[in-house]
């Protein structure tokens, strides 16, 4: 079988480390955990899996990290998707407090294993974010403080406008926070390295290997196009690329599309003194950094069908051209998309949706940290402590509106109306 391309092409394959493909299935394997998909979650569960000693077996439709995991913005955040004001009002003080502890653990894991895997990914220190409403400034700086005053988080340091300005390169922005606890890393990269590490631990993993079912019975047989894994546990980390593998989760978690730049290497023209990723404060994000060869990596603009723009890198380059316009008519080496999941609270979705089924998807474009965090859950609940893992399987979870035909519209419009709000 011929291996399939990273495709679409992106800054991130053009730097790959690690090109070498993994076989297909073509046989009937036993183990003990079977993981469908090799993004962050998948690979980080096979990860800590064969780490404790489980017999693990990972089948991936196309290569390693082809979903959003290798082509997303690499921004590793602080927090939940849902900041701390939301959790508190919607889950209580205690529980708000564990689901931050539990979001630092998310960064501390991708940092440590990067280090003890020695996993070559441009880390870089130091996550901006930028306030793009005045009438929002004050609000989003007095949370930060409370995150030092109530969650003893002190790695925030509060910006003005010049500040910010000085800091990033464009004013169009009112002020924000430099969060120097945070930071950004090349995915295809980070989760290429976790994979090695995953093999050297005895994961197995099949590329070009696409599961067409998912037995009920136990132990579970997950059929793939020329062969079958039997195991008692399965995970399932197939996200925005789910298409008809388990409708229960479909109906909670819907595939959105997002998209990303990478301009020509921009020498002294680069807007960005130091190494700080930047966020701002959109619904629908503006994010960038520069990479190690100083080239700006900028995304904005989502779709919420199957179809991608036409031109890529016209659709993100009228984003960018906002924040910089001295940048409108740079050439652009790279512009590609990717499909990552929502839910309808934007908290991720855990769920065991029959004996030995483990789910975990739609992190919200939060899953640097949380689907690596997620992978560890899983391989906890998996060993037979599921009390992490239930503490987010727990959080109610609204199925979208419209069943399954009419579901992506209605989002569509209830995105395109905050979309709206953005820039009203
Ligand atoms: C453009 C973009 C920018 C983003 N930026 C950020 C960011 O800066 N910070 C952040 O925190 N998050 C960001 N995100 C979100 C983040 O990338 C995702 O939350 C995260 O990668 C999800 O990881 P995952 O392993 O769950 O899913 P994925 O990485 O999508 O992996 C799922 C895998 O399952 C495989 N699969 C699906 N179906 C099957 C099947 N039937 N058989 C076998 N394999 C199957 C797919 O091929 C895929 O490789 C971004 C996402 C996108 C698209």
């Amino acid at each position: 079988m011929s291996v399939p391309s990273y495709d679409p092409a992106s800054y991130y394959t053009a730097t790959i480390n690690d090109d070498r493909p993994r076989p297909a299935l073509t046989e009937s394997l036993t183990a003990d955990v079977c993981v469908i998909g090799a993004g962050f979650t998948g690979i980080s569960a096979a990860l800590h899996l064969a780490e404790q000693g489980f017999s693990v077996v990972v089948v991936e439709q196309k290569r390693i990290g082809w979903g959003a995991s290798g082509r997303n913005g690499g921004q590793l955040h602080s927090g939940q998707r849902r900041d701390q004001h939301w959790l508190e009002a919607h889950v209580g003080k205690d529980q708000a407090h564990v689901l931050w502890d539990m979001a630092e653990e998310a960064k501390a894991l991708v940092k440590d294993r990067i280090a003890r895997h020695a996993i070559d990914c441009d880390w870089a220190d130091g996550l901006i974010h930028a306030v793009h409403k005045k009438a929002w400034l004050a609000a989003e700086q007095r949370e930060a403080e409370e995150l030092a005053r109530d969650y003893g988080y002190d790695a925030i340091t509060l910006l003005d406008r010049d500040e910010l300005a000085a800091a990033i390169g464009t004013d169009v922005y009112f002020g924000g926070y430099r969060d120097a606890g945070a930071g950004h890393l090349h995915p295809l990269n980070f989760v290429l390295g976790m994979a090695k590490a995953a093999e050297d631990a005895g994961a197995r993993i099949f590329e070009a290997t696409r599961v067409t079912d998912i037995g009920s019975g136990q132990p579970v047989v997950v059929k793939t196009e020329k062969g079958e894994v039997r195991a008692a546990n399965v995970v399932l980390a197939a996200n925005g690329y789910l298409e008809g593998l388990e409708p229960a989760t479909e109906a909670r978690v819907l595939p959105i599309n997002n998209y990303i730049l990478a301009t020509e290497p921009l020498g002294d023209r680069d807007p960005i003194p130091g190494d700080d990723a930047v966020a701002d404060s959109r619904w629908v994000v503006h994010y960038w950094r520069m990479s190690p060869d100083r080239r700006l990596i900028f995304g904005g603009g989502e779709t919420y069908s199957r179809r991608c723009p036409a031109d890529v890198s016209g659709f993100v380059r009228r984003h960018m051209a906002k924040i910089y316009p001295q940048f409108a008519n740079v050439r652009i080496d790279h512009a590609w998309g990717g499909t990552l999941a929502i839910t309808a609270s934007r908290m991720p979705y855990f769920r065991r949706t029959r004996p030995g089924l483990y789910v975990a998807c739609g992190f919200s474009g939060h899953g640097v940290a949380i689907a690596n965090l997620a992978g560890r859950l899983i391989g906890e609940a998996v060993a037979g402590d599921a009390t992490r893992f239930d503490m987010f399987a727990k959080l109610p979870m609204m199925p979208f509106p419209g069943g399954k035909w009419l579901r992506t519209p209605i989002q569509a419009l209830a995105m395109t109306w905050f979309a709206l709000r953005d820039r009203l």
